[in-house]
């Protein structure tokens, strides 16, 4: 059972009923799901939550939609790894990885649109759509296959071959639009006042956003019902970086965990960095940008919480940094050189970031860090594929083999062979 209560407005603090709508019509902020906590509180325990099942339904009394409705392709509970290899490279003592990368459709979108996509069937929508940058896009046309819905995805035109044809096998209406993020969000906008149509980060945003709170629900019960001293996340719309959060407080609330502490710090690309330049300089107001990075699932110039991120990074005494596409590159290669995790770029920009404060001691050694890895790296190939060593290319032959390794250039030769 779900403990949703209302829509409340973020600014005036005004009430809605649980509608299909996203925006006060009083000041026009944008409207959070609150919840019974207290009721909560009387039906909830750790225990009652870690018996259940080993997805994001396990936390359904904090979810906005009735599990009757879902689609369960079998997201969430993703391992939280400990990267001790990693975190000896970067210079930190504890550092753990939440390994979003091996959700249903490789990245942490399979949250947010599984709970997007439950409420919208409780709603009654017969149909479902998306702005994405990539990997929403993939989400919603998979688990829209799986609940045998009409399926309309609109995306900027120059995404990945990954992200494109990640969206197209589930056989949704791929719509490539001429422009940036931003231009495919508006058009979609526009849209969903015409068409009859649950676009998953717009008309129901409120509930989709809802899902990126499982990341910081899992944290929190895979460290053993506490949270950490610093947490990274990556930050296109600021979204998950502040449900996280919000996932944290509400625990807390609900009496699972003690009062959180954690400093959060949010990782941008320098040719995406709306957020990142507005916190230098020192600012809540941040200027939209153009986008033009390699971290394409990143690239929102005009992020919708951007402000809201903003304020966070002040409350928490978290911080924010940017990274140029060469650093992402480094990042993505770090990560999984040192611990086996192949990231997609929001991957790279996480721990070049990561890295970064660090090293200027933003973040100190003996803070217990946890960094959100949110997409797999199979779909940005384009990324990394000039960036590697050089493959050895042999005859069948023990002595070409030999050969070759010699010839490499700061080949061990010879090595325990
Ligand atoms: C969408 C996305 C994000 C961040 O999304 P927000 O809009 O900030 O919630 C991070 N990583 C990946 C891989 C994404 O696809
Ligand atoms: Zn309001």
């Amino acid at each position: 059972m779900s403990f949703a209560k209302a829509l409340r407005c973020r600014e005036c603090g005004r009430e809605y009923p649980l509608d299909p709508i996203f925006s006060c019509e009083f000041c026009f902020g944008p409207l959070e799901v609150s919840y019974d906590l207290d009721g909560i509180r009387e039906a909830v325990s750790r225990d009652s939550i870690g018996r259940g099942p080993s997805t994001i339904w396990r936390y359904a009394p904090f979810l906005p939609c009735d599990v009757e409705y879902k689609v369960d392709l079998g997201t969430g509970y993703t391992p939280l790894l400990r990267a001790d290899r990693l975190a000896k490279a970067i210079g930190l003592d504890t550092l753990w990885i939440k390994n979003d990368t091996v959700n249903p459709t490789w990245s942490f979108k399979d949250r947010v649109v599984s709970v997007a996509i439950a409420r919208a069937r409780q709603f009654g929508f017969e149909a479902i759509a998306c702005a994405s940058t990539g990997n929403l896009a993939n989400s919603v046309a998979a688990h829209a296959a799986g609940a045998g819905m009409e399926c309309f995805v609109f995306i900027p035109d120059d995404l990945e071959q990954g992200k494109v044809v990640g969206s197209g096998i589930y056989n949704p209406t791929v719509v490539k639009v001429r422009g940036s993020y931003d231009d495919v969000n508006r058009l979609c906008t526009e849209l969903s006042m015409q068409y009859p149509w649950a676009f998953v980060n717009i008309n129901v945003r409120p509930y989709y956003a809802e899902g990126s709170r499982t990341i910081g629900f899992e944290v929190a019960e895979q460290l053993g019902w506490r949270t950490p001293d610093h947490l990274v996340a990556p930050m296109a719309s600021g979204s998950m970086y502040t449900k996280i959060w919000k996932a944290f407080q509400e625990f807390h609330k609900a009496g699972l965990i003690d009062d959180p502490k954690t400093r959060m710090s949010g990782a941008q690309a320098a040719g995406c960095s709306p957020i990142t330049t507005a916190f230098e300089k020192g600012t809540l107001n941040f200027v939209p940008q153009k986008p033009n990075t390699i971290a394409k699932s990143l690239a929102i110039g005009n992020p919708a919480d951007g402000y809201y991120a903003l304020k966070q990074m002040q409350e928490t005494n978290g911080g924010a940094e940017m990274v140029t596409d060469e650093e992402v590159v480094e990042g993505i290669k770090l990560l999984a050189e040192t611990e086996g995790i192949w990231a997609e770029t929001a991957g790279g920009v996480t721990i070049g970031c990561l890295k970064k404060m660090v090293a200027s001691g933003f973040i100190r050694r003996d803070e217990e860090t946890v960094a959100i890895i949110s997409g797999g790296g199979l779909k940005t190939l384009e990324a990394v594929v000039d960036a590697l060593e050089e493959q050895l290319h042999v005859d069948p032959k023990i002595e070409s083999f030999e050969a070759a390794q010699r010839a490499r250039r700061g080949a061990l030769v010879g090595a325990k062979a």
